[in-house]
């Protein structure tokens, strides 16, 4: 009885590494939801649609993976987004109090400002 289910967990295949795995996480569950997977998942260069004929399962390696990439884009994000206002603060050449970067050396700009074409 028991050894007659066993020979039928062959496990499912990972969306991301195409590897048999029999611990994985559907894309459309609950814990799926709650991992943000489906969201992660759109920052790579792939498609996943709930209709397509393809796996939606995801292993647990994947999804470590996922998430180091997830907040390395976050970082990368963020971080653009410091340099950005960084930028508008500085059009007069200061970097004031408000500015997220106020304090840190910044050389690159200073070259940049200071490299005006005479
Ligand atoms: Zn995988
Ligand atoms: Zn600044």
């Amino acid at each position: 009885m028991g050894s007659y289910d066993k020979a039928f967990i062959v496990g499912y295949v990972c969306r991301l590494c195409s590897e048999q795995k029999k611990k994985v996480i559907h894309l459309y569950s609950n814990k799926a939801q709650s991992l943000k997977l489906l969201e992660k998942i759109e920052l790579l260069p792939i498609k996943v649609e709930k209709f397509d004929n393809l796996p939606k399962t995801i292993c647990e390696n994947c999804i470590e993976r996922l998430e180091i990439q997830y907040s390395l884009i976050q970082k990368i994000q963020k971080s653009n987004l410091i340099q950005r206002s960084h930028r508008i603060y500085h059009s007069n050449g200061r970097c004031p109090i408000e500015c997220p970067l106020h304090g840190i050396n910044d050389s690159s700009w200073s070259v940049q400002s200071d490299s005006s074409v005479s």
